[in-house]
């Protein structure tokens, strides 16, 4: 963790200080160019302001030539006529520069002996006489350097000044992150409840805390679900089992009759069969979880595929001796693409309640609507209904209105959220409503696409 934390501090500061780097030699090199461009027109405004001065004086007072040295001594210049040096300043002399050739024309630069740099025009004025003025470069290049040093000065101090900035600032924007994985790393199966402390939901380490912690939520939810349905199907299995084990035993006991053991086997075998649905249903669901099963989606009549459904239950009812009426024409053809091994076994669950919750001589309607966007499948019955505050739960696993009456029909208390998941899993809702008439009527809407 420590090692983390220090390599991504290390890669901002390496990275930060490279750029910098880059960036403050870049500007320095541009401000170093800006800097000898100006001083070097400076230089040369001045040169040509000292060549026209003496061009004019040269062409109003030839007589005073020898004067110029004496009102400006620094001037370096030498005037010549006809191949013979005129006039030759103080400053010239001193400098050791030597005498260009006397075709040598406009701005050009000479190293004098003495390793001195400087900057000369030549020309021809007033037709018989060559001016030739110099500047030396000595100021400009003394500024380039004094600038260059103070560069070399004030470049690595910026440079540690930021780096150390740039460090303890990255190390104070990264403490959330240190403090997140340390307070992620105290959390376990064991503490889920707690949560990443979020220092400011805005910022992006914030909205990785709250990210974070809704995926805690819902690990959590799904956890505490998970342990419900654990606790819940553990509960349902032990009860049938309770029931074999306490039938057996009595028997055992009692040695009764052949008649009452074939009794007490019949109900033992009754529990088993109860075991066996609910194992199946619990299969069913736990396959549900976790994703594990073949989704096959196909173009399907459905008035064919629901009349053929009716027609297996009808023993079922007539036993009860129900009606089911088909409340829509078989023959006419009403399409949808769906799972039919899926949406079998919701209509299936959902017949097998109206039949079983609906009394002797009740009656039970099947309805298929298809309109502009779904296909309706309406299962209606004349039971005892369901009161309105159930409606929301009874999709729930091991839900049911009334335990006593669900075990004693042999319900397992799965079948509605069986259902309710097959029937979502082939793009639809079901939901449940009382028949203004008494009974209840289960929906399945199927979307079209
Ligand atoms: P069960 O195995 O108990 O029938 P279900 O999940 O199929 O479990 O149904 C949940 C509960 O919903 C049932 O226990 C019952 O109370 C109620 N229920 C379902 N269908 C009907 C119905 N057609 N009429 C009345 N109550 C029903």
């Amino acid at each position: 963790m420590k090692h983390f934390k220090h390599s991504v501090r290390k890669q901002l500061l390496l990275w930060y200080s490279a750029l910098q780097l880059v960036i403050l030699l870049l500007f320095s090199l541009l401000i170093l160019i800006v800097l000898k461009t100006a001083l070097n027109r400076h230089l040369q405004t001045q040169l040509e302001l000292d060549f026209s001065q003496i061009e004019q004086i040269i062409q109003k007072e030839p007589d005073e030539i020898d004067e110029i040295d004496e009102f400006s001594p620094l001037r370096l210049f030498i005037i010549s006529k006809n191949g013979e040096i005129e006039s030759k300043s103080r400053a010239w002399k001193a400098s050791k520069l030597v005498i260009p050739p006397k075709d040598q024309f406009g701005i050009f630069s000479q190293t004098s002996p003495d390793n001195k740099q400087y900057t000369i025009k030549s020309g021809i004025v007033q037709k018989h006489y060559i001016l030739t003025v110099a500047a030396d470069n000595g100021p400009i290049q003394t500024v380039q350097k004094f600038f260059i040093i103070i560069l070399l000065i004030l470049l690595p101090a910026a440079m540690g000044l930021t780096a150390a900035s740039g460090y303890f600032l990255s190390g104070r924007l990264l403490r959330p992150v240190s403090n997140m994985a340390k307070s992620a790393a105290h959390i376990s199966f064991a503490n889920l409840s707690q949560r990443l402390y979020v220092h400011n939901p805005h910022d992006e380490f914030g909205i990785l805390a709250t990210v974070f912690n809704n995926m805690l939520d819902r690990l959590q939810n799904a956890i505490l679900r998970l342990r419900q349905f654990t606790a819940d199907a553990s509960h349902e299995l032990r009860t049938p089992l309770t029931v074999i084990k306490s039938v057996g035993e009595v028997t055992l006991q009692e040695d009764p009759s052949p008649e009452v053991y074939r009794d007490r086997i019949g109900s033992m075998l009754e529990e088993t069969e109860r075991l066996s649905r609910l194992v199946d249903n619990l299969l069913t669901l736990t396959r549900a979880d976790s994703s594990n099963f073949n989704f096959n989606p196909q173009k399907t009549l459905l008035n064919e595929f629901l009349f053929k459904i009716i027609q297996d239950y009808r023993i079922l009812a007539e036993e009860k001796r129900q009606t089911i009426t088909i409340d829509f024409d078989p023959e006419k053809p009403i399409t949808g693409v769906v799972d039919e091994d899926l949406l079998k076994r919701a209509v299936v669950n959902l017949l097998d309640n109206a039949i079983k919750y609906t009394p002797n001589k009740g009656k039970i309607t099947i309805k298929l609507v298809s309109t502009d966007k779904l296909n309706i499948i309406k299962i209606k019955d004349t039971g005892p209904g369901i009161p309105q505050e159930h409606f929301e739960k009874i999709f729930e696993r091991f839900y049911r209105v009334s335990k006593a009456r669900s075990r004693e029909l042999g319900g397992t208390g799965l079948g509605l959220a069986i259902a309710k998941w097959a029937v979502e899993m082939n793009n639809g809702s079901v939901f449940a409503a009382n028949d203004t008439y008494g009974g209840t009527i289960f929906c399945i809407e199927l979307y079209k696409n």
